[in-house]
């Protein structure tokens, strides 16, 4: 057979439990016809590459990400970052600020929570340093916010503002008024209200921007887990993601959702994820999924516990409970459709596993709804075993297992559950399918995008000297429990053909091996042996998709 590439003496780690290592590939009309050994090459005519003991692995799958709110995230004004001393701190800065910029249409300004020491702002004190313009703070994870008179007058909110899903996305009130505070999905009209008017062009501008990263760090696959309370806009850039596939200038292939944030929405969510798989079908994306956004976040407390947060008393709220997953997943089984969901704390995962085996019960063995929960923080002691148990896909994102520094949580979560988050060997030991992603949001210079990111944290649990972030962000202490940390095969398994399954598309995807698309990556280094610490820097030199070079 005459073949389009021919590869010998290289160290091929193929993701394919049959055939786990291979020194010779031969790609033809971009699908792999040959992985073996140098023996096997005889079949084949064409040129012969000797890549000298080079390092190959699958094409890469990060299978959480968010590629549409990254656009938005591009032309978002985050606001001017500041570390006060308290809330008398904050009004003095936002203040001084404004007197020194007089003029501006609306001010805009960010912190973390903490630095508030625990006071409340509310828009009266945001209106006494900015009667005449518009304000809004930003927290800084951007799953809350806080605005003065004039924006919640511009966003028509109001006393009789419904709150999205009370006691997880709301508007704090006080004696029955809105204070200006809105948390996780109510906040998010407000952080990008600029969005809908961004042009084709720069929507088209921002996604080349994450294609090119994407080629060259070897990403060939993701999950886009949508873009809360702004399907309209996701759908835009949909569109525009659509256009360039058929212009052959997507090559990354996205598996894309539809949300769903608030019970009220459901029905209307369920007919709008089998819009979005019909109109979505082209080569390169494709949408199969609801995504569900169960809890927030544990900085803020917005994620939903089994056990109270020790600081405050309060668990949380999901989204959902466990009768309207049930009833949820009934609806996406007779459409062939899947479900993806954000669970941080304990009881948004306990919340999706109810709900599966009460719809599994129902539906015996018509059931075949893929179902994944992500983040997974925390975790109850008693489901580890459940995700294996009901066939629910575990979903880590490994860059945050170094804990965010030490100490951070222990006040929220208490000491014993802040050192034993994210179980995700226990959960992989158990024998769940456990797949890895990068859960960004925002472009910025990629970093945090990188999987190499991922894997160095997942196998060390900690941010050393030599990890590629920049110098803040350096935690050395490693994040217990130490038996959490990954192995290098685990990751790679984690990255290619388990998230390949994730996503559906294991039979093209994954895994270097026969009849498959040639996603492959060519290292100078040996990744099974490279140190752990300063993992982060590797990058592939070659990155081929579909059998064609693409960095
Ligand atoms: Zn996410």
């Amino acid at each position: 057979m005459k073949a389009d590439q021919i590869i010998k003496n290289a160290k091929i780690f193929t993701s394919n439990q049959n055939n786990p290592q291979a020194t010779a590939l031969v790609v033809k009309d971009g699908k792999f016809v040959y992985v073996g050994n140098e023996a096997g090459l005889k079949d084949f005519e064409g040129e012969v590459t000797d890549l000298g003991g080079k390092f190959i692995m699958p094409g890469i799958i990060d299978s959480h990400v968010h590629v549409t709110i990254g656009v938005a995230f591009d032309h978002a004004d985050l606001g001017v970052r500041f570390e006060p001393n308290g809330k008398q701190g904050a009004m003095d800065f936002m203040a001084a600020y404004i007197k020194e910029h007089p003029g501006q249409k609306c001010y805009r300004f960010l912190l973390e929570r903490h630095f508030l020491n625990g006071e409340e702002i509310t828009k009266e004190d945001l209106d006494a340093v900015c009667p005449d313009s518009e304000l809004i703070l930003l927290e800084g994870e951007c799953h809350s916010n806080w605005v003065n008179s004039k924006v919640l007058k511009r966003m028509e909110i109001t006393d009789d503002t419904p709150d999205p899903v009370p006691g997880l996305a709301y508007y704090v009130r006080k004696d029955g008024h809105v204070t200006g505070n809105s948390f996780e999905t109510a906040s998010w009209p407000i952080l990008f209200d600029g969005v809908n008017d961004l042009t084709d062009e720069q929507i088209a501008a921002s996604l080349q921007r994450w294609i090119d990263f994407s080629k060259n760090a070897g990403v060939s696959a993701v999950f886009d887990a949508a873009f809360p309370e702004h399907n309209p806009i996701h759908e835009r850039m949909y569109e525009i993601l659509c256009k360039l596939d058929k212009q052959g200038k997507l090559p990354i292939y996205i598996d894309g959702s539809y949300v769903l944030t608030r019970p009220s929405k459901m029905h209307e969510a369920l007919e709008e994820v089998r819009r979005f798989s019909r109109k979505f079908n082209s080569e390169h994306l494709k949408v199969h999924t609801l995504k569900i956004f169960m809890d927030g976040t544990l900085k803020i407390e917005t994620a939903a516990q089994v056990t109270p947060y020790v600081d405050t008393g309060v668990t949380g709220t999901t989204a959902f409970k466990p009768a309207q997953v049930a009833e949820i997943l009934k609806s996406l089984n007779e459409a062939g459709l899947d479900l993806h969901v954000h669970t941080v704390g304990a009881a948004a995962s306990r919340v999706v596993l109810d709900g599966v085996e009460l719809a599994q019960k129902e539906l015996g063995d018509k059931y075949h709804v893929k179902v994944t929960c992500a983040h997974l923080e925390v975790q109850a002691d008693e489901d580890l075993s459940r995700f294996a148990k009901l066939g629910v896909f575990a979903n880590y994102t490994p860059w945050w297992h170094n804990g965010g520094g030490p100490g951070i949580l222990a006040p929220m979560l208490g000491e014993k559950r802040a050192t034993t988050m994210y179980r995700c060997k226990t959960v992989w030991n158990m024998g769940a399918l456990v797949a890895w992603s990068s859960d960004n949001v925002a472009y910025g210079d990629f970093t945090t995008w990188s999987p190499y990111l991922g894997m160095e944290i997942g196998m060390t649990r900690t941010i050393s000297k030599k990890t590629n972030v920049p110098a803040y962000c350096i935690s050395p202490e490693l994040n217990p429990p130490a038996e959490e940390r990954m192995n290098i095969e685990e990751m790679l398994l984690g990255y290619t053909i388990n998230g390949a399954k994730q996503l559906g598309i294991e039979a093209t995807k994954g895994s270097i091996e026969a009849g498959k698309d040639a996603d492959f990556l060519v290292f100078d280094k040996d990744l099974l042996t490279a140190e752990h610490e300063g993992f982060s820097h590797n990058k592939p030199t070659d990155v081929y998709i579909a059998g064609k070079k693409v960095n």
